[in-house]
Parts: C-alpha cells; structure tokens; sequence
C-alpha cells in the first residue's frame, strides 16, 4: 500500500476490518478513541520533547528514530479512521470542508510565509521585554531552550 494507490475508504475498511475481526467494536467508542488518538499524539510529540530545531532535522534522519516516528504517527492516523468509521464521518468531506473555511481564515495574501496576522505579530514583538518574555510571563521558545541548555540560568 502506498499514499499514491489507496484511497481513505480503503484504509477506512483495513481498520474496520482489523477491529471487527476482534470484535473490538464495542471498545472502540468515540470517547476512547479521542482519547487514544491524543495518548498516540502525546507518544508522537514525546519523540520531538527538548530537540532544537537542529536535533529534530536528525532524528528525522536516522532510519531508526524516523521509523519509531513512523509508527507513532500510523497509531494517531490508525485511530482517527478507526474513529470516522465509529462517529460515521467521512473523513474526505471533513477535511476537504475544513481546508475551504481555512481558506477563508487565513487569506494567501496575508498569511504567505507568516503563521500569524501581521498587526499580532507587531503588537506582541512591542510587549517584550528585556528578558526575553512577554506581558503573560511566557519566555520565547530560544529563551526556554537556552534555560534548558544552561543549567545556571534557572
Ligand atoms: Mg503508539
């Protein structure tokens, strides 16, 4: 199988078919599954947890992290199709709907090369201060990894 020949509804019916041959049906709610597909995030995210942005371009290289991330990632896509066919959602109107209103959201023109609108990024460059932080007491990510580095800054 590969993303190129397989269609969602194929791997929806791989899934259906793995939990039905064990009769998983009933423990597969859609309370167990959000919450499984958030436990399958968490152990994705835990791959990531303390890298620079350096470190995380290499574990993405090293054929043995990329493939622990690899599983990692299938478990959190495993359960999200496990949980369309349990709630009925069709995943492809979901995500092809959701893609259009963030079109909306997010206009080309002003989010080209940017995550965030331009008037934010100005107001919340003006709220730091010399320390590296903002008016919420939140420390930019290059401070937080600099403490994490430097023991004696804590
Ligand atoms: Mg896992």
């Amino acid at each position: 199988m590969s993303d190129e020949k397989t269609t969602v509804a194929e791997l929806r019916r791989a899934v259906a078919e793995f939990v039905a041959a064990r009769e998983w049906e009933p423990f597969h709610t859609a309370k167990n599954l959000s919450m499984s597909i958030a436990i399958e995030a968490a152990e994705l995210m835990e791959h990531f947890q303390w890298l620079t942005p350096e470190e995380t371009e290499a574990a993405l290289e090293d054929a043995a992290t990329r493939a622990q991330i690899a599983d990692e990632l299938a478990d959190v896509v495993i359960y999200c199709l496990s949980m369309s066919n349990a709630c009925g959602i069709d995943v492809s109107a979901e995500v092809s709907g959701k893609l259009a209103r963030n079109e909306a959201r997010f206009p080309v023109e002003q989010f080209h090369g940017r995550f965030r609108r331009p008037e934010r990024d100005k107001r919340e460059t003006t709220a730091k201060d010399a320390k590296g932080g903002d008016r919420l007491g939140c420390i930019s990510e290059a401070r937080a990894t600099e403490i994490v580095r430097k023991p004696e800054l804590r």
